[in-house]
């Protein structure tokens, strides 16, 4: 197993520190004689580990009073669902931006509990790169009930680093699936964000979201009691059964990053590695990303090969080399790397490593 890096999108890797320390406890976790996949949530072991782990979140991320964790079920994708329940009334009405695969789908569900003015940032330029409508200049609606958007567009590799500004007070909400504890953000400038576990947390089973509190008051009878914010909050995240090891392991993340020296020190790392394949990838003239530069995802690195021909070569030799899942999504194609914080620099080199000598075989 040495030597092989895994740029999945996720199910992503994890660092293999945690992955063998959940193997060394798995039998008998905390000297309890029993298996943390054994264990009732509500021993009082495991609900003092739930709030260690939900401390922790909080320090990583600065995560003021007002706001509360919650820690769902149904993956990202069910809180495209969950929002517009518990967040609006039919007649309302809301402002999505797109910026890719991900926040289209969004807004796709959103459709069916609201009225969704599609805002699509997407400009294409006249040499080809794809760039963004700049934040300021998003056309939004005057009487929206919030603005949704994804910060890091998974697929296509397309990032919005620029912190929201203010549109009148309104209420921002963001996707932070691919890119929670990549970077330090400033919770205050949202409403909520939310993230599916499986790309930068830990594993499948886990979605967090971080909400103002004041915002869980409208009480929709008609919202499934699993997806209600404020059925959550009252239950502690514990209305029913939660899925007990996906939450052990991203506690055992919160631990290894504090241990790391926390957000600030683990985003140098990220901008280190996507700095360093970027680079490569600009001064040849083998690969290609057409991203403009400002608009660059660093966890999901997507790039094609000039010949497009040569992509699934890429891809079968690139795992000869022990390098795992560099083929693209298929609504995009091409090559992506994804370098969440589970990656270390050594994966990014030997990457680098394997580009350059593939360019020397196939040029
Ligand atoms: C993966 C992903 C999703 C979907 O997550 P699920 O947990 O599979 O529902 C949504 N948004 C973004 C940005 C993602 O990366």
């Amino acid at each position: 197993m040495n030597n092989i890096y895994n740029f999945s999108a996720g199910p992503a890797m994890l660092p293999k520190e945690i992955m063998l320390k959940a193997q060394n406890q798995l039998l008998n976790w905390n000297n309890l004689g029993v298996s943390i996949l054994e264990l009732s949530h509500r021993s009082t072991e495991f609900i003092y580990f739930f709030k260690k782990c939900i401390e922790n979140l909080r320090y990583l991320l600065n995560i003021p009073k007002e706001y509360t964790i919650l820690f769902c079920h149904g993956g990202a994708r069910g809180q495209f669902s969950a929002i517009p329940m518990n967040l609006l009334n039919q007649q309302d009405t809301t402002d999505y931006i797109c910026s890719g695969f991900w926040s289209q789908a969004a807004a796709k569900e959103a459709k069916k509990y609201c009225y969704v003015n599609v805002i699509n940032i997407i400009q294409k330029k006249t040499c080809g790169n794809i760039s963004l409508i700049p934040m300021k200049e998003w056309p939004i609606q005057n009487n929206s009930k919030y603005i949704h958007y994804c910060p890091n567009e998974t697929i296509e590799g397309i990032a919005i680093e620029e912190e929201p500004i203010w549109f009148q007070n309104r209420k921002i909400i963001g996707d932070f699936s691919s890119t929670l504890l990549s970077k330090e953000i400033n919770i205050k400038k949202y409403a909520m964000i939310y993230a599916s576990a499986q790309k930068n947390v830990g594993v499948s089973g886990l979605t967090i979201v971080i909400i103002k509190k004041e915002l869980l008051c409208l009480n929709n009878k008609f919202i499934p009691s699993i997806l209600n914010y404020s059925t959550l909050y009252n239950s502690q995240s514990m209305f029913n059964t939660p899925a007990t090891f996906s939450w052990y392991i991203a506690g055992l993340i919160f631990k290894w990053l504090i241990n790391l020296g926390g957000v600030k020190s683990i985003e140098k790392k990220n901008n280190k590695k996507s700095s360093y394949l970027y680079h490569f990838i600009d001064h040849s003239k083998f690969y290609h990303n057409n991203i403009e530069k400002k608009y660059r995802s660093k966890m999901n690195v997507t790039f094609d090969l000039k010949n497009k021909e040569l992509t699934n070569v890429f891809v079968k030799e690139a795992i000869e080399y022990k390098l795992l899942a560099l083929k693209g999504h298929v609504a995009r194609g091409g090559i992506r790397a994804s370098l969440y914080n589970s990656m270390p620099f050594s994966g990014v080199k030997k990457l680098v490593k394997f580009m350059s000598l593939f360019e020397q075989k196939y040029h």
